[in-house]
């Protein structure tokens, strides 16, 4: 098979900001197969919290070329573990192969990716859609922005953590999940989860940095509110440390590596008994839509990457009453805009 790969700044409709980065563009990487004249297209949002950036994941996949000329993607699982051997920890570029494969492979089927896993995508949970650190005025506004999201989740992990949400409470009963993004302390966690609760919130996710995994027993026990682990929750070897330290994860097909180590996640999570949430980065709805096909498997979603940027190259999920759905046809069912200039979104 041929690869191609292209960066793609994606610009963002607010600053996006939370308790250690801001910024205005996401710059993605854009993967495309090609193999017995189709086309399979994959994304990978680099995060510099994991120490990549567009154009290492570029360069990465295009060195794979040579090898990638003599494959086949249409027995994935043993394509997509070689191709896991080869890029070791870099796994931005291994989850923008993955989504192309499976968007090949779907493709070639003729049927979309949640019909390939046997998954009825109407039993998806809705998403929530997050609002970052911002004023609190600015905050108050963006959810009157999106009136149809019953779900909001809350970016913290400032000076102004309650006054925030209670801010944000005074206008709409929706559904409030906060991310500390490893802002707190234990004592700041356990302390604020009293007060979040009182107000309304389901759950915290990653109060702690990733490095304080073994303070997370007492979090576990004292919160009162269950606790997600994200930046915790990184490949499937992540997840037995997690038990009894979290109440649930965070998958995120960037992190991981795509589609398949995702679903490695989700069984361990199942069978740990923990919950399990799939997330997204500020990406196009190349990922979020690939997200889309595995969300009949979670127990919530945030998949809103796409409603936060204004020129999303590619259309594929459809927002039905928050409820984020793929698009009826094969694989990921993703469509490009076209070389048209690139507008709002619609
Ligand atoms: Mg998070």
């Amino acid at each position: 098979m041929k690869l191609t790969t292209r960066i793609v700044n994606l610009q963002l409709r607010h600053t996006f900001t939370i308790a250690r980065d801001s910024k205005d563009v996401s710059p993605v990487v854009i993967t495309e197969i090609e193999h017995d004249g189709i086309v399979g297209t994959g994304e990978a949002c680099p995060n510099r919290y994991y120490n990549e950036t567009p154009e290492a994941v570029a360069e990465t996949l295009e060195g794979l070329s040579p090898w990638l000329a003599k494959k086949s993607p249409l027995a994935y699982e043993h394509f997509l573990d070689e191709a896991a051997e080869r890029l070791g920890q870099h796994r931005g570029a291994l989850s923008s192969l993955d989504l192309a494969t499976f968007d090949w492979v779907g493709r070639k089927l003729g049927q979309p990716l949640y019909r390939l896993l046997g998954l009825d995508p109407r039993r998806s949970p809705k998403s929530s859609y997050t609002i970052g650190i911002d004023s609190i005025d600015q905050m108050v506004e963006k959810i009157h922005e999106v009136p149809d999201f019953r779900i909001i989740k809350i970016k913290l992990g400032t000076p102004r953590d309650i006054e925030i949400v209670r801010a944000l409470r005074d206008e709409t009963d929706a559904v409030f999940r906060v991310d500390a993004n490893c802002a707190w302390s234990v004592e700041e966690t356990l302390e604020k989860s009293k007060e979040l609760a009182a107000l309304g919130v389901e759950f915290i996710e990653q109060p702690l940095p990733a490095d304080q995994l073994e303070s997370m027993e007492e979090v576990y026990a004292k919160s009162t509110l269950p606790v997600i682990a994200d930046e915790n929750s990184v490949v499937p070897a992540d997840v037995p440390r997690l038990s009894g330290k979290f109440h649930g994860i965070n998958i995120k097909l960037v992190k991981c590596g795509g589609i398949r180590p995702a679903l490695r996640m989700v069984h361990l999570a199942r069978t740990l008994g923990m919950n399990i949430m799939l997330g997204c980065m500020v990406d196009s709805s190349v990922s979020a839509t690939a997200a889309t096909h595995i969300g009949a498997l979670m127990d919530y979603l945030d998949l809103d990457g796409p409603l936060l940027i204004t020129n999303d190259p590619y259309r594929g999920v459809e927002y039905v009453d928050a409820q984020p759905r793929p698009p009826d046809r094969p694989g990921l069912g993703v469509e490009s805009r076209g070389a048209a200039p690139l507008s709002e979104s619609a």
